[in-house]
């Protein structure tokens, strides 16, 4: 295995991370909503894109809103949970 053969200071470590921080996305204003957009990228508020709609925001939302409905009645379990279906040990 490769070891290094000298420490690096604090500043030599400091100065190789300098290009690693995050950099905040290029936003633009959408012609359509004026709202703030991705470049190049389908509006997230409006759907628009190059002043054509290509994706239907408010049948997308709906479709959301009842995926989380149904989502929710998934989530709650059916048959209230007990001590010997949550222990380790099988009942014989
Ligand atoms: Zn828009």
């Amino acid at each position: 295995m490769a070891v290094p053969k000298q420490r690096k200071t604090k500043s030599r470590r400091n100065q190789r991370r300098m290009h690693l921080h995050l950099q905040t996305p290029t936003l633009v204003d959408c012609p359509q909503c004026k709202g703030k957009k991705l470049m190049h990228a389908v509006c997230k508020t409006c759907g628009y894109y190059k002043g054509r709609e290509v994706i239907d925001v408010l049948k997308e939302k709906k479709a959301e809103k009842k995926k989380g409905v149904e989502k929710k009645e998934s989530e709650t379990p059916k048959k209230p949970l007990t001590m010997g279906s949550l222990s380790k040990k099988k009942e014989k």
